[in-house]
């Protein structure tokens, strides 16, 4: 008898012609995942199976089971060559301690001799009999002892299935670039839209000296931890400085935030059509900031001309976004006190509802095409791997 655990993913995309698509894509993404450990990993039908590992790595594997998504739960369970006696051995070990609880047998193997009924009432016994005070409770146990008979030969006996991340498998979208702040909400973002299926870029406008190196590194910080989930990330880091200085210098204060994003836009557009990205996705929440009113993201929305922006974060509240950011890991990286470009040359009064034409009588004052290509010509590609 030996340790293993199941690994189960989900069944709204296997459905239809893009199954193997989707299954080959999860099973990749997994291998790579756990590519550090020591391991024997197989699929068995509609499941993925991890063996062979060193128990003191168990907790490890699990956790990192629990970042890939497409991944809907997991067990541990322990393995036997399918004979009535193993199954039973392995029931006996599994239910050491049993108060109330119940047994649901699969047989997928139909050549072995007894029936789920007949056979969960046979394992319901041993259980009983090993544990003094227990009960079967088919409504409310403590315990359910899963007997799974399987066509490989092999049965699986288990009690918890630890929910897992669920979404799609990684890169079964393509791929998106996350404008990534130093703040709370655009590492969530990017997490939610890798949940979906994409694969992440991101890219940060950095405005040194008014923003400082360890503004820069936090960024790449949370690029660090958001990979656990998402996989490499290639970070474009574009300087910022000119632009926003030019802003400055020749355009109405309270239009600044508004200009600003609309070359942030611009540029992520322009990066993401060259580096294979075909969406962009922001941490923008609706009326969160001045600039995040429906006319400001109007504003910025015409930027990008071609390809869709995907906002996740929209309508959730402060509190939601920051307690899904603790979960994933980026919460504390997040508030450390650096300031982002968007504070800097920060007007008094931003305007709430820009004006296109006010916008467009602005943008003539600059020379909007040599900043952005100057800019996009210094970009700095970090590549943060797994
Ligand atoms: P966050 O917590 O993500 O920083 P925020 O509430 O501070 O969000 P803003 O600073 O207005 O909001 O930024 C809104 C969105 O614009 C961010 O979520 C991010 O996607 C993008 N953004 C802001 N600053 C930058 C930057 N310096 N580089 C790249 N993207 C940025
Ligand atoms: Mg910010």
């Amino acid at each position: 008898m030996k340790e293993v655990i199941l690994v189960r993913f989900g069944e709204i995309f296997l459905k239809g012609k893009n199954y193997s698509f989707f299954e080959n894509t999860l099973f990749k993404n997994l291998k790579r995942r756990l590519n550090k450990f020591n391991l024997k990993l197989e699929r068995i039908s509609g499941r993925f199976l991890v063996s062979d590992f060193d128990i003191l790595d168990k907790e490890d594997i699990i956790s990192t089971i629990m970042t890939v998504f497409g991944l809907v739960s997991l067990s541990v369970a322990y393995e036997v060559t399918t004979s009535l006696e193993n199954i039973k051995e392995a029931c006996s070990k599994i239910s050491i301690g049993t108060k109330s609880f119940k047994i649901e047998t699969k047989r997928a193997d139909k050549t072995f001799p007894l029936q789920s009924v007949e056979l969960s009432k046979l394992l319901g016994q041993v259980v009983l009999d090993n544990n003094i005070g227990s009960m079967v409770d088919v409504h409310n146990p403590e315990k359910t002892i899963y007997v799974d008979i399987r066509q490989n030969g092999k049965t699986y006996v288990f009690c918890d299935k630890i929910p897992c991340l669920g979404g799609m498998p990684v890169s079964t979208s393509g791929k998106g670039m996350l404008l990534l702040s130093g703040g709370i909400d655009s590492p969530v973002a990017g997490f939610m839209m890798a949940k979906r299926g994409l694969s992440i870029d991101a890219i940060h406008f950095h405005s040194y000296p008014y923003t400082s190196e360890q503004a820069k590194q936090k960024v790449i910080d949370l690029a660090h931890i958001i990979k656990k989930y998402t996989g490499n990330i290639n970070l474009y880091v574009i300087p910022f400085t000119k632009i926003q200085e030019e802003i400055h210098k020749l355009c109405d204060q309270e239009y600044m935030v508004t200009l600003v994003r609309r070359f942030m836009m611009d540029i992520a557009e322009r990066v993401a059509i060259k580096t294979g990205s075909s969406c962009i996705i922001t941490g923008e929440n609706l009326g969160q900031v001045a600039s995040q009113t429906v006319e400001g993201m109007t504003a910025t929305n015409l930027m990008s001309k071609t390809l869709p922006i995907f906002r996740p974060l929209i309508a959730f509240d402060k509190i939601e976004i920051s307690s899904l950011s603790e979960k994933i890991g980026t919460y504390d990286v997040s508030i450390l006190p650096y300031e982002d470009c968007c504070s800097v040359f920060l007007p008094k009064n931003p305007v709430t509802h820009p004006k296109l034409d006010k916008i467009i009588k602005n943008e003539s004052l600059l020379d909007r095409e040599t900043l952005i290509n100057d800019a996009i010509n210094n970009v700095e590609v970090i590549e943060i791997k797994m």
